[in-house]
């Protein structure tokens, strides 16, 4: 239930129960003088009735009596009609009445012989079936005691006056309750529920984030413009203080995205750091080819791959022929130089998928893969006879044979070692052997081809 309606549900409903009883008691009270005013007027007529009534009672002479009676009954009108006077004697036997069959009747009934026995006027109210009717009494004397009259008086005038009062009071509260609570309510939606409407779509509004949403102040001076003035300073305030945090979102946002980009630059870096770290590693710093480390874990994985495959092996072991006499008479730079160059020959001559290595000094290694020991030695050979045919500065001085030369040891897989150490055993006892033999040759583990 809204505001507005409970609002004038109670208005209508207080306004209602005051108009009501307001009205009731006003209703009650003018009843009650009603029948105040009705009472005084029937007593005054019965006593205006009782002197002649003792008169004639006292001369015995009723005949007159009736027409008095008559006279007096008609007099009273409106709300207050005498329905029957009736003259009692001592005995309650009616000596005259406003109807004439009533002669002689002995009346017995209790509100009777109350009033026989008292000096006093008294009156009793009785419901009938058409309406109220009060009795009243009053005693006939002069000196003695004659008799008592009896009248009985409708009320039904009066009652109906009263029932039609209490219809225009309850009709009348039904029409100004009604009427107050629109008036109320016109005034009402205009200086309290408009402004007060106004107010909550605005609010609702700065609930949802829109934040520039204003009221418009009423211009009336009163609690409302005041409601309207702090609900706009506070909406300023939460849109000063949103858009502060959302520069400072923002602000955050590009310092952790420059963030993240720097981190993400350092990261590239350090992964190439790590790359480079890793090659060298692996590399040797002269002529750039696979170190003896890494040599050893590729013949591993090599053997093994042949092993699944089972492809043939080989494998050469170079040694710079009196490569001490070169350094002594040329220098170490000098000989520096010419093993870069022979490492450059090698791969020049050799396919890619061979593992070329410095194995180290002026000892170089050679892994054939899936090369049979007839295709290796030819492949020896030519290495050996390009160097040999090569030009190395001064090398015509420092060599006992004028020109630089190389000796090769050669072993296959898996017929001359079955695991890398072995393999390159036999192919050191063949370089070995080639020494021996008198050197720039090429010598296969355990004799010729
Ligand atoms: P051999 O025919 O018996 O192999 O004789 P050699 O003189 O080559 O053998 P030796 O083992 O006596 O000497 C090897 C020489 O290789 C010794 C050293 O001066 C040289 N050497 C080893 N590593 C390097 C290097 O990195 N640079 C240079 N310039 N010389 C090296
Ligand atoms: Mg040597
Ligand atoms: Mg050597």
């Amino acid at each position: 239930m809204s505001l507005r309606a409970k609002l004038v549900a109670y208005i209508i409903g207080a306004v209602a129960v005051i108009q009501l009883c307001w009205g009731l008691s006003v209703v009650r009270s003018d009843a009650a003088l009603l029948e105040m005013e009705a009472e005084r007027r029937s007593r005054a007529i019965l006593h205006a009735v009782a002197a002649p009534a003792a008169i004639h009672m006292a001369n015995r002479d009723f005949s007159d009596l009736d027409s008095i009676l008559d006279v007096y009954a008609k007099k009273s009108t409106g709300e207050l009609a005498f329905r029957s006077i009736a003259v009692l004697d001592t005995n309650a036997i009616v000596v005259a009445h406003t109807d004439p069959r009533e002669y002689g009747r002995t009346l017995t009934d209790p509100f009777v012989m109350r009033a026989m026995n008292t000096q006093r006027s008294i009156s009793e109210a009785v419901e009938t079936k058409r309406g109220r009717v009060v009795r009243f009494s009053m005693p006939v004397t002069s000196g003695l005691r004659w008799g008592t009259i009896v009248a009985e008086t409708s009320m039904y005038g009066l009652d109906d006056r009263v029932v039609q009062n209490q219809l225009i009071v309850l009709l009348s509260t039904l029409l100004i309750a009604v009427s107050t609570a629109i008036l109320i309510w016109a005034m009402l939606n205009r200086m309290v529920f408009g402004p007060l409407e106004a107010f909550a779509a605005v609010s609702k509004k700065l609930a949802g984030g829109r934040y520039d949403a204003r009221v418009q102040v009423p211009d009336t001076n009163d609690e409302l413009a005041v409601l309207g003035t702090t609900l706009n300073d506070m909406a300023t305030h939460i849109q000063t203080h949103a858009d502060r945090l959302e520069a400072q979102v923002r602000t955050r946002t590009r310092d952790f995205k420059q963030a993240n980009e720097a981190l993400g630059k350092a990261n590239r870096e350090l992964a190439n750091a790590v790359e480079e770290l890793a090659r060298l590693a692996r590399t040797d710093g002269l002529t750039q080819l696979n170190n003896h480390r890494t040599f050893h874990e590729r013949i591993k994985a090599e053997v093994k791959r042949s092993e699944r495959s089972n492809s043939p092996l080989t494998l050469l072991m170079i040694d710079v022929d009196h490569f001490k006499l070169y350094n002594d008479a040329h220098g170490h730079p000098a000989g520096d130089k010419v093993l870069l160059r022979v490492a450059q020959m090698m791969q020049d001559t050799l396919r890619t998928t061979d593992v070329i290595a410095r194995y180290g000094g002026e000892e170089f290694a050679v892994l054939l893969v899936d090369t049979p020991l007839s295709f290796g030695a030819r492949v020896a050979d030519k290495l050996r006879t390009a160097i040999r045919g090569a030009e190395f500065v001064g090398a015509a001085e420092s060599q006992p044979r004028g020109r630089l030369t190389i000796s090769v040891g050669m072993a296959g897989w898996p017929m001359h070692g079955k695991t890398d150490l072995a393999l390159i055993e036999a192919a050191d006892k063949a370089l070995y052997e080639a020494k021996r033999a008198g050197r720039d040759q090429v010598k296969l583990y355990g004799g010729e081809l």
